[in-house]
């Protein structure tokens, strides 16, 4: 298990390696506009693994249409994540962070509509699909 030894330690490393959108929402704890990212809706199968560390995170299966504008799932892999309780802005949130880089992803909340009811709001620039079907089965 060598790949921590490749993950940035430095703010100027983090730079170098992510956009500036990406920097902004998994470093600084941004959010990206509604709507505006790439995996706003259901993808038809994959798993999303963190942009920045490859850390396996959701399942496309556990996906679903919130109309939010932000891609949004009912589960996460198991470990993949941790939460943080989020006071900022004067709301109670809980942040969701990758467990392995500790970037910043988006927040868990209980309202969701199936049976875990959890909603994981994500944001795209922080997910990297991976429709390889055959690595997953
Ligand atoms: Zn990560």
């Amino acid at each position: 298990m060598t790949d921590d030894n490749k993950m940035p330690k430095s703010d100027k490393e983090w730079r170098d390696k992510l956009t500036s959108q990406q920097y902004e929402v998994l470093r600084e704890k941004g959010t990206e506009p509604p709507f505006s990212g790439k995996y706003v809706h259901k993808a038809e199968g994959g798993v999303y693994k963190c942009v920045a560390c490859g850390n396996l995170l959701f399942n496309a299966d556990a996906q679903f249409d919130s109309g939010t504008g932000w891609p949004s799932f009912d589960q996460a892999i198991p470990g993949s994540t941790k939460q943080i309780k989020d006071n900022s802005y004067g709301m109670n949130r809980i942040e969701v962070v990758c467990s392995k880089c500790g970037s910043h992803l988006g927040h868990l909340f209980d309202d969701g509509p199936t049976n875990t009811k959890h909603r994981y709001c994500m944001n795209s620039v922080c997910l990297s699909l991976d429709n390889d079907q055959s690595k997953n089965m």
